[in-house]
Protein backbone atom coordinates (compact mmCIF):
# COMPACT_ATOMS: atom_id res chain seq x y z
CA UNK A 1 0.00 0.00 0.00
CA UNK A 2 1.12 3.31 -0.90
CA UNK A 3 2.22 5.12 2.58
CA UNK A 4 1.98 8.86 1.08
CA UNK A 5 0.13 11.08 -1.04
CA UNK A 6 1.57 11.40 -4.21
CA UNK A 7 1.53 15.11 -5.24
CA UNK A 8 1.20 18.32 -2.98
CA UNK A 9 1.06 16.52 0.62
CA UNK A 10 -0.35 18.83 3.48
CA UNK A 11 2.35 20.72 4.92
CA UNK A 12 3.58 18.59 8.02
CA UNK A 13 3.12 21.02 10.42
CA UNK A 14 -0.34 21.55 10.03
CA UNK A 15 -0.49 17.78 9.81
CA UNK A 16 1.47 16.70 12.38
CA UNK A 17 -1.14 19.33 14.54
CA UNK A 18 -4.14 17.78 13.78
CA UNK A 19 -2.71 13.70 14.87
CA UNK A 20 -2.67 12.79 18.10
CA UNK A 21 -0.05 10.89 19.75
CA UNK A 22 -0.25 6.82 19.15
CA UNK A 23 0.33 4.38 22.03
CA UNK A 24 -0.56 0.49 22.65
CA UNK A 25 -4.14 -0.09 23.85
CA UNK A 26 -6.51 -2.91 24.76
CA UNK A 27 -9.43 -2.75 22.53
CA UNK A 28 -12.35 -4.99 22.71
CA UNK A 29 -13.95 -5.90 19.62
CA UNK A 30 -17.69 -4.22 19.57
CA UNK A 31 -19.20 -5.50 16.56
CA UNK A 32 -18.31 -7.52 13.17
CA UNK A 33 -19.83 -7.59 10.21
CA UNK A 34 -18.99 -9.29 6.72
CA UNK A 35 -18.04 -6.03 4.55
CA UNK A 36 -17.63 -8.44 1.11
CA UNK A 37 -17.34 -12.37 0.71
CA UNK A 38 -13.95 -11.93 1.72
CA UNK A 39 -13.42 -9.41 4.01
CA UNK A 40 -15.06 -8.51 7.31
CA UNK A 41 -15.59 -4.55 9.21
CA UNK A 42 -14.56 -5.21 12.68
CA UNK A 43 -15.14 -2.24 15.43
CA UNK A 44 -13.28 -1.96 17.79
CA UNK A 45 -13.74 -0.16 21.87
CA UNK A 46 -10.66 1.44 22.53
CA UNK A 47 -10.77 2.90 25.89
CA UNK A 48 -8.27 5.55 26.30
CA UNK A 49 -8.01 6.27 21.82
CA UNK A 50 -6.68 9.50 21.93
CA UNK A 51 -8.90 9.87 18.59
CA UNK A 52 -7.58 9.98 14.60
CA UNK A 53 -7.36 12.05 11.74
CA UNK A 54 -9.21 10.41 8.76
CA UNK A 55 -6.53 8.66 6.39
CA UNK A 56 -4.30 7.15 9.57
CA UNK A 57 -3.93 3.57 10.55
CA UNK A 58 -3.13 1.54 13.11
CA UNK A 59 -0.91 -1.44 14.08
CA UNK A 60 -3.00 -5.07 15.55
CA UNK A 61 -0.61 -7.68 17.79
CA UNK A 62 -2.02 -10.88 18.50
CA UNK A 63 -0.27 -12.88 20.65
CA UNK A 64 -0.71 -16.74 20.76
CA UNK A 65 -1.11 -18.91 23.89
CA UNK A 66 2.72 -19.62 23.33
CA UNK A 67 3.64 -15.52 23.65
CA UNK A 68 4.15 -15.65 19.61
CA UNK A 69 3.42 -12.56 18.45
CA UNK A 70 2.13 -11.13 14.81
CA UNK A 71 1.67 -7.36 14.62
CA UNK A 72 -0.35 -5.85 11.26
CA UNK A 73 -1.42 -2.88 9.92
CA UNK A 74 -4.77 -1.44 9.05
CA UNK A 75 -6.02 1.59 7.77
CA UNK A 76 -8.86 3.13 9.83
CA UNK A 77 -12.32 3.95 8.62
CA UNK A 78 -13.50 6.45 11.70
CA UNK A 79 -11.84 9.32 12.65
CA UNK A 80 -12.59 12.05 15.17
CA UNK A 81 -12.12 11.72 18.88
CA UNK A 82 -14.62 8.61 19.47
CA UNK A 83 -13.00 5.66 20.96
CA UNK A 84 -15.06 3.58 18.42
CA UNK A 85 -12.35 2.72 15.80
CA UNK A 86 -13.31 0.72 12.75
CA UNK A 87 -11.34 -1.58 10.35
CA UNK A 88 -12.18 -3.44 7.18
CA UNK A 89 -9.83 -6.63 6.79
CA UNK A 90 -9.74 -8.66 3.46
CA UNK A 91 -8.41 -11.78 3.97
CA UNK A 92 -5.27 -12.97 1.82
CA UNK A 93 -4.55 -16.19 1.23
CA UNK A 94 -2.66 -18.24 3.79
CA UNK A 95 -1.86 -15.04 5.53
CA UNK A 96 -1.11 -15.17 9.23
CA UNK A 97 -3.34 -12.75 10.73
CA UNK A 98 -5.92 -11.63 8.10
CA UNK A 99 -7.71 -14.87 8.15
CA UNK A 100 -8.06 -14.92 12.00
CA UNK A 101 -9.61 -11.30 11.86
CA UNK A 102 -12.06 -11.92 8.69
CA UNK A 103 -13.13 -15.40 9.81
CA UNK A 104 -12.31 -15.83 13.72
CA UNK A 105 -13.01 -12.80 15.56
CA UNK A 106 -15.80 -12.15 17.96
CA UNK A 107 -17.83 -9.53 19.93
CA UNK A 108 -15.76 -9.36 23.08
CA UNK A 109 -12.38 -10.22 21.80
CA UNK A 110 -9.42 -8.49 23.37
CA UNK A 111 -6.82 -7.41 20.38
CA UNK A 112 -4.16 -5.52 21.16
CA UNK A 113 -3.79 -2.13 19.03
CA UNK A 114 -0.94 0.50 18.54
CA UNK A 115 -2.37 4.00 17.27
CA UNK A 116 -3.00 6.57 15.38
CA UNK A 117 -0.14 5.99 13.36
CA UNK A 118 0.48 8.06 9.81
CA UNK A 119 1.11 11.75 10.05
CA UNK A 120 1.20 12.70 6.56
CA UNK A 121 -1.89 10.51 4.07
CA UNK A 122 -4.07 12.42 6.37
CA UNK A 123 -7.01 14.93 5.50
CA UNK A 124 -8.53 17.21 7.44
CA UNK A 125 -11.54 19.75 6.58
CA UNK A 126 -10.75 23.09 5.34
CA UNK A 127 -12.07 24.85 8.01
CA UNK A 128 -9.05 23.25 9.81
CA UNK A 129 -6.38 23.50 7.49
CA UNK A 130 -7.35 26.21 5.41
CA UNK A 131 -6.48 24.17 2.30
CA UNK A 132 -9.42 24.46 -0.79
CA UNK A 133 -7.77 22.57 -3.31
CA UNK A 134 -9.76 19.57 -4.50
CA UNK A 135 -9.23 15.97 -3.39
CA UNK A 136 -8.82 13.14 -5.71
CA UNK A 137 -8.85 9.63 -3.89
CA UNK A 138 -7.50 7.07 -5.87
CA UNK A 139 -8.24 3.57 -4.16
CA UNK A 140 -7.24 -0.21 -5.17
CA UNK A 141 -9.41 -2.86 -3.58
CA UNK A 142 -8.91 -2.47 0.44
CA UNK A 143 -7.24 0.38 -0.17
CA UNK A 144 -10.01 2.20 -0.64
CA UNK A 145 -10.43 2.03 3.86
CA UNK A 146 -8.47 5.27 4.45
CA UNK A 147 -10.05 7.24 1.83
CA UNK A 148 -13.47 5.92 2.24
CA UNK A 149 -12.47 7.50 6.32
CA UNK A 150 -11.16 10.93 4.68
CA UNK A 151 -14.48 11.38 2.24
CA UNK A 152 -16.57 10.67 5.59
CA UNK A 153 -14.99 12.73 7.14
CA UNK A 154 -15.62 15.54 4.24
CA UNK A 155 -19.48 14.83 4.78
CA UNK A 156 -19.27 15.14 8.22
CA UNK A 157 -17.92 18.00 8.58
CA UNK A 158 -20.23 19.62 5.33
CA UNK A 159 -16.67 20.43 3.66
CA UNK A 160 -17.23 22.38 0.23
CA UNK A 161 -14.18 21.05 -1.19
CA UNK A 162 -14.36 19.29 -4.26
CA UNK A 163 -13.56 15.14 -3.94
CA UNK A 164 -13.89 12.68 -6.54
CA UNK A 165 -13.31 9.06 -5.53
CA UNK A 166 -11.86 6.43 -8.73
CA UNK A 167 -12.53 3.09 -6.98
CA UNK A 168 -10.84 -0.12 -8.88
CA UNK A 169 -12.51 -3.59 -7.48
CA UNK A 170 -12.88 -6.45 -8.30
CA UNK A 171 -16.70 -6.97 -8.41
CA UNK A 172 -19.70 -4.96 -7.37
CA UNK A 173 -19.82 -7.66 -4.26
CA UNK A 174 -16.11 -6.81 -3.50
CA UNK A 175 -17.08 -3.07 -3.26
CA UNK A 176 -16.21 -1.69 0.41
CA UNK A 177 -18.30 0.68 2.48
CA UNK A 178 -20.76 0.27 -0.41
CA UNK A 179 -23.79 1.79 0.80
CA UNK A 180 -22.14 4.16 2.94
CA UNK A 181 -20.60 5.63 -0.20
CA UNK A 182 -24.02 5.93 -2.46
CA UNK A 183 -24.94 7.98 0.96
CA UNK A 184 -21.99 10.34 1.14
CA UNK A 185 -21.95 10.75 -2.71
CA UNK A 186 -25.35 11.85 -1.90
CA UNK A 187 -24.34 14.79 0.80
CA UNK A 188 -24.37 17.90 0.44
CA UNK A 189 -20.32 18.07 0.45
CA UNK A 190 -19.76 17.55 -2.82
CA UNK A 191 -18.16 13.85 -3.96
CA UNK A 192 -17.95 12.37 -7.27
CA UNK A 193 -17.79 8.24 -6.99
CA UNK A 194 -16.47 6.33 -10.68
CA UNK A 195 -15.89 2.17 -10.25
CA UNK A 196 -13.39 0.36 -12.27
CA UNK A 197 -13.94 -3.10 -12.32
CA UNK A 198 -11.24 -5.70 -12.72
CA UNK A 199 -13.35 -8.84 -13.39
CA UNK A 200 -16.68 -8.70 -13.48
CA UNK A 201 -19.01 -5.31 -13.61
CA UNK A 202 -22.66 -4.59 -12.94
CA UNK A 203 -25.44 -5.67 -15.59
CA UNK A 204 -25.40 -3.11 -18.45
CA UNK A 205 -21.92 -1.37 -17.56
CA UNK A 206 -20.70 0.62 -20.41
CA UNK A 207 -17.21 -1.21 -20.40
CA UNK A 208 -15.91 -4.40 -20.04
CA UNK A 209 -14.08 -5.54 -16.80
CA UNK A 210 -10.03 -4.45 -17.08
CA UNK A 211 -7.45 -2.52 -15.03
CA UNK A 212 -7.54 1.71 -14.81
CA UNK A 213 -6.37 2.59 -18.11
CA UNK A 214 -4.68 6.14 -19.24
CA UNK A 215 -8.15 6.79 -20.26
CA UNK A 216 -10.36 6.24 -17.76
CA UNK A 217 -7.82 8.03 -15.59
CA UNK A 218 -7.94 11.11 -17.88
CA UNK A 219 -12.02 11.30 -17.47
CA UNK A 220 -12.32 10.38 -14.25
CA UNK A 221 -9.85 12.58 -12.02
CA UNK A 222 -9.17 16.02 -11.57
CA UNK A 223 -7.19 17.57 -14.18
CA UNK A 224 -3.66 18.22 -12.91
CA UNK A 225 -4.27 22.34 -13.87
CA UNK A 226 -6.51 22.05 -10.89
CA UNK A 227 -3.75 21.06 -8.45
CA UNK A 228 -5.59 18.48 -6.88
CA UNK A 229 -3.91 16.55 -4.01
CA UNK A 230 -4.18 13.11 -4.62
CA UNK A 231 -4.35 10.12 -1.97
CA UNK A 232 -3.56 6.79 -4.00
CA UNK A 233 -3.78 3.47 -1.87
CA UNK A 234 -3.83 0.11 -2.97
CA UNK A 235 -2.21 -2.42 -4.74
CA UNK A 236 0.91 -1.00 -6.92
CA UNK A 237 1.66 -1.82 -10.16
CA UNK A 238 4.47 -4.56 -9.91
CA UNK A 239 7.16 -3.52 -13.22
CA UNK A 240 9.49 -2.24 -10.20
CA UNK A 241 9.60 -3.38 -6.33
CA UNK A 242 6.84 -1.34 -4.60
CA UNK A 243 8.62 0.10 -2.09
CA UNK A 244 7.29 3.58 -0.96
CA UNK A 245 11.05 5.25 -1.46
CA UNK A 246 10.97 4.00 -5.00
CA UNK A 247 7.58 5.70 -5.57
CA UNK A 248 8.67 9.05 -4.12
CA UNK A 249 11.96 8.30 -6.46
CA UNK A 250 9.64 7.28 -10.04
CA UNK A 251 7.47 9.98 -9.01
CA UNK A 252 10.52 13.00 -9.25
CA UNK A 253 11.43 10.99 -12.21
CA UNK A 254 7.95 11.59 -13.41
CA UNK A 255 8.20 15.28 -12.61
CA UNK A 256 11.20 16.03 -13.77
CA UNK A 257 10.50 14.37 -17.38
CA UNK A 258 7.15 16.51 -17.81
CA UNK A 259 9.21 19.88 -16.74
CA UNK A 260 12.61 19.47 -19.09
CA UNK A 261 11.49 16.34 -21.40
CA UNK A 262 11.29 12.80 -21.72
CA UNK A 263 15.35 12.32 -20.55
CA UNK A 264 15.40 10.95 -17.51
CA UNK A 265 14.63 6.99 -16.51
CA UNK A 266 14.94 5.14 -13.20
CA UNK A 267 18.09 3.25 -12.17
CA UNK A 268 16.75 0.43 -9.98
CA UNK A 269 20.51 -0.88 -9.76
CA UNK A 270 21.67 0.54 -6.23
CA UNK A 271 17.88 0.24 -4.74
CA UNK A 272 18.36 -0.94 -1.41
CA UNK A 273 15.53 -3.24 -0.07
CA UNK A 274 15.00 -5.05 3.62
CA UNK A 275 13.17 -7.37 5.43
CA UNK A 276 12.62 -6.48 8.81
CA UNK A 277 12.48 -9.89 10.35
CA UNK A 278 14.69 -10.68 13.56
CA UNK A 279 17.49 -10.51 12.64
CA UNK A 280 16.63 -8.47 8.79
CA UNK A 281 17.43 -9.55 5.60
CA UNK A 282 18.86 -7.08 3.60
CA UNK A 283 20.52 -6.39 -0.34
CA UNK A 284 21.05 -4.05 -2.55
CA UNK A 285 22.66 -4.95 -6.44
CA UNK A 286 23.09 -8.30 -7.90
CA UNK A 287 23.69 -11.93 -6.05
CA UNK A 288 26.63 -13.47 -6.91
CA UNK A 289 25.12 -15.72 -9.79
CA UNK A 290 23.74 -12.98 -11.22
CA UNK A 291 27.01 -11.29 -11.17
CA UNK A 292 28.50 -14.22 -12.87
CA UNK A 293 25.89 -14.66 -15.27
CA UNK A 294 25.90 -10.95 -16.56
CA UNK A 295 29.67 -11.43 -17.34
CA UNK A 296 31.46 -9.87 -14.61
CA UNK A 297 34.93 -11.68 -13.20
CA UNK A 298 34.14 -11.16 -9.47
CA UNK A 299 35.62 -10.78 -6.17
CA UNK A 300 33.36 -12.43 -3.70
CA UNK A 301 33.26 -11.61 -0.06
CA UNK A 302 31.84 -13.97 2.24
CA UNK A 303 31.82 -13.41 6.15
CA UNK A 304 30.48 -14.99 8.91
CA UNK A 305 30.89 -12.20 12.06
CA UNK A 306 29.00 -14.12 15.05
CA UNK A 307 32.53 -13.88 16.69
CA UNK A 308 33.04 -10.77 15.34
CA UNK A 309 33.02 -8.26 18.75
CA UNK A 310 30.09 -6.26 17.37
CA UNK A 311 28.09 -9.40 17.02
CA UNK A 312 29.10 -10.44 20.20
CA UNK A 313 27.72 -7.35 22.08
CA UNK A 314 24.30 -7.51 20.73
CA UNK A 315 24.55 -10.97 21.26
CA UNK A 316 23.51 -12.07 17.54
CA UNK A 317 21.92 -15.31 16.56
CA UNK A 318 23.17 -14.56 13.09
CA UNK A 319 25.38 -11.91 11.53
CA UNK A 320 26.53 -12.08 8.12
CA UNK A 321 27.68 -10.89 4.83
CA UNK A 322 28.58 -11.31 1.27
CA UNK A 323 29.94 -8.04 -1.07
CA UNK A 324 30.80 -8.70 -4.55
CA UNK A 325 32.86 -6.31 -5.90
CA UNK A 326 34.00 -6.36 -9.81
CA UNK A 327 37.65 -7.41 -9.83
CA UNK A 328 38.10 -5.10 -13.09
CA UNK A 329 36.70 -1.69 -11.68
CA UNK A 330 36.81 -2.56 -8.29
CA UNK A 331 33.39 -0.98 -8.02
CA UNK A 332 30.73 -2.83 -5.36
CA UNK A 333 28.40 -4.63 -7.47
CA UNK A 334 26.06 -6.26 -4.84
CA UNK A 335 25.65 -6.56 -0.86
CA UNK A 336 23.82 -9.33 1.38
CA UNK A 337 23.10 -9.32 4.80
CA UNK A 338 21.76 -10.95 7.49
CA UNK A 339 21.86 -9.42 11.24
CA UNK A 340 24.67 -7.17 11.54
CA UNK A 341 22.21 -4.06 11.58
CA UNK A 342 22.06 -5.06 7.76
CA UNK A 343 18.91 -2.78 7.11
CA UNK A 344 21.35 0.30 8.14
CA UNK A 345 24.72 -0.93 6.41
CA UNK A 346 22.96 -1.80 2.97
CA UNK A 347 21.87 1.60 2.81
CA UNK A 348 25.78 2.61 2.87
CA UNK A 349 26.16 0.42 -0.09
CA UNK A 350 23.80 1.36 -1.82
CA UNK A 351 25.40 5.17 -1.95
CA UNK A 352 28.51 3.43 -2.80
CA UNK A 353 27.00 1.82 -5.66
CA UNK A 354 24.85 4.87 -6.70
CA UNK A 355 28.10 7.44 -6.49
CA UNK A 356 30.69 4.98 -7.61
CA UNK A 357 32.44 4.73 -4.36
CA UNK A 358 35.24 1.70 -5.05
CA UNK A 359 35.57 -0.82 -2.83
CA UNK A 360 39.01 0.48 -1.88
CA UNK A 361 37.54 4.03 -0.80
CA UNK A 362 34.43 2.46 0.89
CA UNK A 363 37.14 0.35 2.72
CA UNK A 364 39.56 3.30 3.68
CA UNK A 365 36.66 5.40 5.31
CA UNK A 366 37.00 5.97 8.91
CA UNK A 367 33.74 4.81 10.70
CA UNK A 368 33.02 5.72 14.17
CA UNK A 369 33.47 3.22 16.82
CA UNK A 370 32.19 0.86 17.92
CA UNK A 371 29.42 0.65 15.10
CA UNK A 372 27.96 -2.09 12.50
CA UNK A 373 29.32 -0.36 10.26
CA UNK A 374 32.84 0.33 11.34
CA UNK A 375 33.04 -3.48 10.19
CA UNK A 376 32.26 -2.43 6.33
CA UNK A 377 36.30 -2.37 6.41
CA UNK A 378 36.86 -6.29 7.63
CA UNK A 379 33.71 -6.89 5.56
CA UNK A 380 35.85 -6.42 2.12
CA UNK A 381 38.64 -8.21 3.96
CA UNK A 382 40.99 -5.90 5.51
CA UNK A 383 41.85 -7.19 9.08
C1 LIG B 1 -0.34 1.19 6.41
C2 LIG B 1 -1.07 -0.10 6.05
C3 LIG B 1 -2.44 -0.14 6.08
C4 LIG B 1 -3.10 -1.32 5.75
N1 LIG B 1 -4.46 -1.33 5.78
C5 LIG B 1 -5.13 -2.45 5.48
C6 LIG B 1 -6.56 -2.47 5.52
O1 LIG B 1 -7.21 -1.46 5.83
N2 LIG B 1 -7.18 -3.64 5.22
C7 LIG B 1 -6.48 -4.77 4.86
O2 LIG B 1 -7.12 -5.80 4.60
N3 LIG B 1 -5.13 -4.77 4.82
C8 LIG B 1 -4.44 -3.66 5.14
N4 LIG B 1 -3.06 -3.66 5.12
C9 LIG B 1 -2.35 -4.93 4.85
C10 LIG B 1 -2.18 -5.72 6.18
O3 LIG B 1 -1.25 -5.04 7.01
C11 LIG B 1 -1.60 -7.13 6.00
O4 LIG B 1 -0.47 -7.06 5.18
C12 LIG B 1 -2.59 -8.11 5.42
O5 LIG B 1 -3.73 -8.22 6.23
C13 LIG B 1 -1.94 -9.49 5.28
O6 LIG B 1 -1.52 -9.96 6.52
P1 LIG B 1 -1.49 -11.52 6.83
O7 LIG B 1 -0.84 -11.73 8.15
O8 LIG B 1 -2.82 -12.14 6.62
O9 LIG B 1 -0.56 -12.08 5.67
P2 LIG B 1 0.99 -12.45 5.81
O10 LIG B 1 1.17 -13.64 6.71
O11 LIG B 1 1.76 -11.24 6.14
O12 LIG B 1 1.25 -12.90 4.33
C14 LIG B 1 1.00 -12.01 3.23
C15 LIG B 1 0.99 -12.84 1.96
O13 LIG B 1 2.30 -13.38 1.76
C16 LIG B 1 2.22 -14.78 1.61
N5 LIG B 1 3.39 -15.36 2.29
C17 LIG B 1 3.67 -15.27 3.60
N6 LIG B 1 4.83 -15.91 3.86
C18 LIG B 1 5.26 -16.41 2.69
C19 LIG B 1 6.41 -17.14 2.31
N7 LIG B 1 7.34 -17.53 3.18
N8 LIG B 1 6.54 -17.46 1.00
C20 LIG B 1 5.63 -17.08 0.10
N9 LIG B 1 4.52 -16.38 0.40
C21 LIG B 1 4.35 -16.05 1.67
C22 LIG B 1 0.91 -15.20 2.27
O14 LIG B 1 0.40 -16.37 1.69
C23 LIG B 1 0.03 -14.01 2.02
O15 LIG B 1 -0.64 -14.13 0.79
C24 LIG B 1 -2.38 -2.49 5.41
C25 LIG B 1 -0.98 -2.44 5.38
C26 LIG B 1 -0.33 -1.27 5.69
C27 LIG B 1 1.18 -1.23 5.63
Amino acid sequence: MSDAPTAQAVAPSAALQAVPRSGWHVATVAATHRETPNATRIELDVPGWPGNAAGQHLDVRLTAPDGYQATRSYSIASSGSSTRVVLAVDKLPDGEVSPYLVDDVRDGDMLEVHGPLGAFFVWAPAAETGDRRPVQLIAGGSGVVPLYAMAHAHAGADDPTPFRLLYSVRTPDDVYFDDELGTLADSAAPLRLDFVYTRRTPDGWATAPGRITREALEAAVFPAAEGPRVFVCGDAVPTSPQLSPLATYEGDIVGRNIVEGPKHSPDYASMATSVYTVPPLASVGLTEAAARQAGFAVDVHTNDMLDWFSAKTYAETVAWSKVIVDQSTDRILGAHFVGHSGQELVNIFGLAMRFSITASQIRENIYAYPTFSSDIKHMLGHG
